[in-house]
């Protein structure tokens, strides 16, 4: 079963240990701010993702979905989730996927091995589904993670995005990057916006991360619309719409 209710902890002491975790970087790298993308990212992912892919095209760009597979053909909060044709239609498109375990397990809670194990369950049922590409990425479950398991799950891939708020420029960690998230809150809007602009005049990459595209999104994800928005100020601030991973191969952080 997936646990679609939980939560992660926001007692002090675990949004502290969150706080160590990112600060220590286990695959550090440089961004430099020559070069400007954003990333629109679709976690889990429920079928109206596929809205986001269409919006994203429009603006001559690439997304990303990370798929949990235990949530194939599955009705979750947000609806309807993806299935097999879907998502290999997205690859066809060009679009990125990516891993996001099998069984959407907070990482910081569970033990190193076992984390290791579902990741390594994913990727077995995203090729048995006919996957062209094995995933370059990975996105964690609520973005939680711990040192010693970030740094060994970044041996299987070439980037992992975390969900802690931040532009990636300067110093970054490819083993946990910064991203916003797009749902429900106003303020999530206002953040997002506020660091594509920022971004427009120091270079940098922005990713940004959501669930459901509608025009009637739940609490988990956003509008049409307000992606719309944010894809055509991104291109007309001069960033060009990346995958991750195409993102990354552009900033010259990986080969
Ligand atoms: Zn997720």
């Amino acid at each position: 079963m997936i646990d679609w209710e939980h939560n992660p902890s926001r007692t002090l002491p675990a949004k502290l240990k969150r706080r160590m975790t990112q600060w220590r970087h286990a695959a550090p790298a440089i961004i430099s701010g020559d070069k400007f993308h954003v990333s629109f990212t679709f976690d889990d992912f429920p079928l109206s993702a596929v809205n986001g892919a269409d919006i994203v095209e429009k603006h001559d760009g690439k997304a990303a979905f990370y798929a949990c597979t235990k949530m194939i053909g599955e009705t979750g909060p947000y609806g309807k989730m993806y299935d097999i044709a879907t998502m290999l239609d997205l690859e066809n498109r060009g679009h990125e996927i990516g891993a996001h375990t099998h069984s959407h397990m907070d990482c910081a809670l569970t033990d190193r091995l076992t984390v290791l194990e579902d990741i390594k369950t994913n990727l077995r049922h995203l090729a048995e589904a006919g996957l062209k590409n094995r995933p370059t990425s990975l996105a964690y479950p609520y973005g939680e993670t711990l040192y010693d398991t970030k740094k060994e799950v970044f041996e299987q891939f070439d980037l992992c995005r975390g969900i802690l708020p931040g532009t990636n420029l300067g110093k970054v960690d490819l083993a946990q990057l910064r991203c916003y998230e797009l749902n429900g809150n106003p303020m999530t809007e206002n953040r997002a916006k506020n660091a594509i602009e920022a971004a427009g005049k120091t270079g940098g990459w922005v990713i940004i991360f959501t669930h459901d595209v509608s025009d009637e999104p739940t609490g988990f994800g956003t509008t049409s619309k307000l992606l719309t928005d944010l894809a055509q100020q991104a291109v007309s601030l001069g960033a060009t719409l990346s995958t991750p991973t195409q993102a990354a191969k552009e900033f010259g952080v990986i080969a």
